[in-house]
Formats: C-alpha cells, sequence, structure tokens
C-alpha cells in the first residue's frame, strides 16, 4: 500500500512528538540544534537531539555533534557518544515548515524587487 506523502508527513510528526514526550519523561535534555526551521539557522538537522540528561553541564550533545542553545553545531567526537532509544524523523514540525515556507516566499519577493531594479523583468 502506497501512503501519500501528507500520510507520511503526519505519522512522522505524530511519532516525533511521541518520542519527544516519552524522552522528555524519560530525563533527557532532548534540546534541538534547528528550533525555528528558517535555512540557515543553525547547521544541525531536524531530527537531532540532545541526549545528554536534564541539568547537564556545557554543550549538548547528538552523537558527535555538540551546540549550544541557538548557536551553531559543531564536530566534536568522542568515543562513546551518548545515545536516545529513539530515533527522530527529519520531519519539521508544523511552525518550522510554516517559517520556512514564509522565510522561501521573503527570498522571492526580494529577489523580483531587485531584478525589476536591474530592469530585468517588467
Ligand atoms: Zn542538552
Amino acid at each position: 500500500m502506497k501512503l501519500p506523502a501528507l500520510a507520511w508527513r503526519t505519522i512522522h510528526r505524530t511519532q516525533n512528538r511521541w518520542w519527544d514526550l516519552r524522552a522528555t519523561l524519560a530525563g533527557y535534555c532532548n534540546d534541538r540544534p534547528v528550533k525555528t526551521g528558517v535555512p540557515g539557522e543553525t547547521n544541525g538537522y531536524a531530527h537531532w537531539r540532545c541526549a545528554l540528561k536534564r541539568g547537564h553541564d556545557g554543550l549538548h550533545r547528538y552523537r558527535n555533534a555538540v551546540w549550544l542553545s541557538g548557536c551553531r553545531v559543531d564536530h566534536e567526537p568522542v568515543d562513546m557518544p551518548p545515545g536516545q532509544p529513539w530515533e527522530r524523523a527529519a520531519t519539521p514540525t508544523i511552525r518550522q515548515a510554516r517559517n520556512a515556507r514564509r522565510w522561501h516566499e521573503e527570498q522571492a519577493v526580494a529577489r523580483r524587487a531587485r531584478l525589476r531594479e536591474q530592469g530585468l523583468l517588467p
């Protein structure tokens, strides 16, 4: 059976929220490097979650990636990276998808204005 993309997105969002809730209840920090979903905000991935326990000191960590809240992600390998038992899908939340769509629309408007200014568009 082939499910439409909208169904997969809904399933992955629901799974992500359920696993985020479970991780929070299990005492994980669960911070994510991608907060708003605006492209170029950070260089992390949407499915990364901090695998350290809540209230930890220092940087958040997903495997060999570390970050401070709201900052860019760095690569800092360790021998035994901590993990969570649940892997999230890279599906953005509704808010993140809306923010990304608005950002792309703003870029398109700015680009059209720039091209009009240069006389390349009527
Ligand atoms: Zn953390």
